[in-house]
């Protein structure tokens, strides 16, 4: 049998990978990969690497994470070194948890190698700290996905009406009624927001707006996936900071 690595693949600009991921990627003999994962990334395999692409296009999954769970097991049977590689890092928002604990259950041995997560990476690439003294003593990364007029949702909608940095993830979809609702629960509609798309990667962009005017911005520099929201006044320190060309 032989082992998993669930490795984070980092947001986008491949130096952002770590030396540990790198190491595993030259000796994998399969890499199971996703949308997110830089493809760039792949041509440090070698030669005769096998390549399995597992990821979601428009929206839909090319494979359930039942079968992807079955692909890293028959993998391991087959192969020593089974890469699979993750979008940023794989216990945020990449179902590592969930296939850690399925190699567990199979009794395949797992490593995880985290990755930089887009969530602080992305906003930083912008010029955005996630936290600043004076500003902002805390930040929290929250699924965007969620509809926020979800009848019994996870998420303490109220609790954002505290000044801390929020990050949402898979918002870009919901950013429209994501904004309506810290407004309704009395955020300002002048707190300061910004919308990243391909972070870290030479096709950047970074909108950035405030609560009430944030969705028809977007809408008109017509952003595409993958983005990231950042709602705080931390966004405005990217007048001063904006780096990265
Ligand atoms: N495990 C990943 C997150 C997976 S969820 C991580 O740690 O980064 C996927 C979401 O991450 C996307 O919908 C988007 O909100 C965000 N994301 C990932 N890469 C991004 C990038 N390069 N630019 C902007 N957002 C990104």
């Amino acid at each position: 049998m032989g082992k998993v690595y669930l490795t984070g693949a980092g947001p986008g600009d491949i130096e952002l990978l770590t030396i540990k991921a790198l190491k595993v990627i030259k000796k994998a003999d399969v890499i199971i990969y996703d949308r997110l994962a830089n493809k760039e990334i792949l041509k440090e395999a070698k030669k005769d690497c096998e390549f399995i692409y597992v990821g979601k296009e428009d929206g839909k999954h090319i494979l359930p994470q039942e079968q992807i769970n079955e692909v890293l097991f028959e993998c391991a049977k087959k192969y020593d070194v089974v890469v699979r590689l993750k979008g940023g890092d794989p216990f945020v928002f990449g179902r590592g948890g969930e296939e850690g604990i399925f190699l567990k259950e199979r009794g395949i041995e797992f490593e995880v190698i985290p990755g930089v997560t887009s969530a602080i990476s992305v906003p930083a690439y912008a010029g955005i700290p996630v936290t600043h003294r004076g500003v902002a003593v805390s930040f929290r990364v929250v699924t965007g996905h969620e509809a926020p007029n979800k009848e019994h949702s996870q998420i303490d909608w109220n609790s954002f009406k505290y000044d801390e940095t929020i990050v949402f993830l898979m918002g870009l979809h919901n950013l429209k009624n994501i904004a309506t609702k810290l407004m309704q629960i009395g955020k300002s509609p002048k707190t300061p927001c910004a919308v990243i798309s391909k972070g870290t990667f030479k096709e950047q962009k970074v909108v950035v707006g405030t609560l009430e005017d944030i969705y028809e911005k977007v809408q008109e520099a017509k952003l595409q996936t993958p983005a990231l929201i950042v709602v705080g006044k931390v966004v405005d320190l990217r007048e001063k900071l904006k780096w990265f060309k």
